[in-house]
């Protein structure tokens, strides 16, 4: 053993500390497996002590490394360093404090999100930010990726529900940032590190927010002949004033599939498929489903149809839920591309995806979270065919650029990570691409923290998996 591991041996037990090669295969890539490099270690930390201990080696022997939840990351953020070493902290899974009358929950890193409104059910709260990966995917995760999800139109992203976080940071110091309550004092040192995407430390305790419950939803299925008038209904319904727990769009690929998958009941003849749902107290709820019909009906839609119940509601939840996967059944690869426009922009946005999709004779699916103008366009290839990545990859810069000349940005969620890194000039200036490095630096002058992430250049964690694929940056 590499004399340096011997001392990692001296944090872990064998079954925490894997360096065998079946053991590493699976910490290789996150959910985007076009990237993959092999770690020199992976380590199971269960206490705080073992994070710092080990971050502290890193520093020692200039090892980089990567922190690690679910690996639902989809674009490469949880990729390792050939040669660093991973933190996996899904061993850290515990629900450390919740408390109802204070309307938090302190959960360890490796906290499932589900598990939150799981947990706090009995109270008759819940946690709102709601990724699709909700099942799987971990709090410490979430936080580094600003995580949304269908709720976070009305209720925000992770970074409005964490109130604080215990981090490690990459000299192995530990800080308290944030606080238990929703003021706080100073500059917002939380702000900075959510969403930063690992690379200004390890979260290793979390404080969130709880809310309560709603007492009653009206969930809406409106049909249109067309995805841009979809996407202006969209508009429609913000600019009226109301504000709806969700809002979400299917095109007719994601229709067809998610029929196929689990029998919906979604109208196949329709071009696309708006999901609204309301919810609050019951009143409100009354008041607001009249002022959406006349919304609905003003915006073209040639069906409409309202749960009368419970199950009509989660029979339409179950298309719109499955149809992520369910996109699989159409195609033996697909890229899930994630951008962010205006949502006065979305009618024209989704109209230009068409026409790219034509252009490079690839089909594209749309499934996505509208009110937040947040697109997931899924690029469908044959990786079989030669060729058929690069020229998916290539239609999803372009889709990427239109989203940023129509105001909007690069990602809406899935993170920079590995795979946007090179077009994050397009949104930045270079002035302002070296602040951010600067104040990263500043905590990291080694970059060991995520090495090679997000920021365009540099060193890269990996070569693409595949024949004839260069460095994306
Ligand atoms: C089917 C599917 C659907 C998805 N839907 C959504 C969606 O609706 N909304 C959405 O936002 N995302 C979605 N995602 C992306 C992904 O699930 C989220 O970004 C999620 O938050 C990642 O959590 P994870 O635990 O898997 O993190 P990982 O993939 O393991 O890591 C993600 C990033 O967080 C860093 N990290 C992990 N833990 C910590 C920690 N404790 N401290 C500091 N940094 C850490 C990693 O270094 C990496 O950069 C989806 C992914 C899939 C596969």
């Amino acid at each position: 053993m590499n004399p340096a591991l011997s001392e990692l041996g001296r944090i872990y037990p064998a079954e925490r500390l894997l360096v065998q090669p079946g053991q590493l295969t699976p910490y290789e890539s996150d959910a985007l497996t076009a990237f993959r490099a092999r770690p020199l270690a992976v380590v199971l930390p269960e206490t705080t002590d073992e994070v710092v201990q080990t971050v502290a080696w890193c520093a020692r022997h200039q090892v980089p490394f990567v922190a690690r939840g679910s690996g639902t990351s989809l674009s490469g953020g949880s990729l390792p360093v050939e040669g660093g070493v991973v933190i996996g902290l899904n061993r850290m899974n515990r629900l450390l404090e919740l408390d109802p009358q204070e309307r938090i929950a302190v959960v360890q890193p490796g906290f499932i999100n589900l598990h939150v409104s799981n947990a706090a059910a009995p109270y008759g709260l819940y946690y709102a930010p709601d990724p699709s990966s909700q099942p799987v995917s971990t709090i410490g995760g979430n936080l580094a990726f600003n995580s949304g999800g269908a709720h976070c139109l009305k209720y925000g992203m992770t970074s409005n529900h964490v109130l604080g976080a215990k981090v490690v940071l990459p000299d192995g110091e530990v800080v308290e940032l944030g606080s238990r309550s929703l003021e706080a004092v100073g500059p917002d040192w939380l702000g900075l590190f959510v969403g930063s995407e690992g690379l200004m430390g390890i979260a290793v305790e979390i404080t969130l927010r709880l809310l309560p419950k709603p007492e009653k939803y009206h969930t809406v299925l409106a049909a249109y002949d067309s995805l841009e008038r979809a996407g202006n209904a969209v508009a429609a319904v913000v600019a009226s004033g109301l504000l709806p727990g969700a809002m979400e769009i299917m095109d007719h690929l994601a229709i067809e599939a998610a029929e196929a998958a689990v029998k919906a009941g979604y109208p196949t003849d329709a071009r696309a498929l708006l999901i609204v749902e309301l919810e609050g107290e019951a009143p409100e709820v009354e008041a607001e489903a009249r002022h959406l019909e006349a919304v609905i009906a003003a915006s073209g839609a040639y069906e409409v149809r309202v749960a009368r119940d419970a199950d009509e509601r989660a029979k339409i939840w179950k298309g719109r839920k499955a149809a992520f996967s369910a996109v699989g059944r159409l195609s033996p690869d697909y890229l899930v591309q994630d951008g962010v426009v205006p949502r006065s922009k979305l009618g024209p946005a989704l109209l230009e995806i068409e026409r790219l999709s034509q252009q490079y004779g690839l089909r594209v699916a749309n499934v996505f979270h509208a009110g937040d103008g947040n697109l997931h366009p899924l690029i469908l290839y044959d990786g079989k065919v030669r060729g058929q990545l690069e020229q998916a990859e290539a239609l999803a810069g372009e889709i990427l650029k239109l989203c940023v000349e129509l105001g909007g940005s690069i990602t809406g969620e899935h993170g920079v990570g590995m795979e946007k890194r090179a077009y994050m000039p397009a949104m930045f200036s270079e002035d302002d691409l070296a602040l951010m490095q600067r104040l990263r630096r500043a905590l990291d002058p080694d970059e060991l923290a995520n090495r090679g992430k997000m920021f365009p250049g540099g060193e890269a964690p990996a070569s693409p998996a595949g024949e004839g694929r260069g460095d994306l940056a």
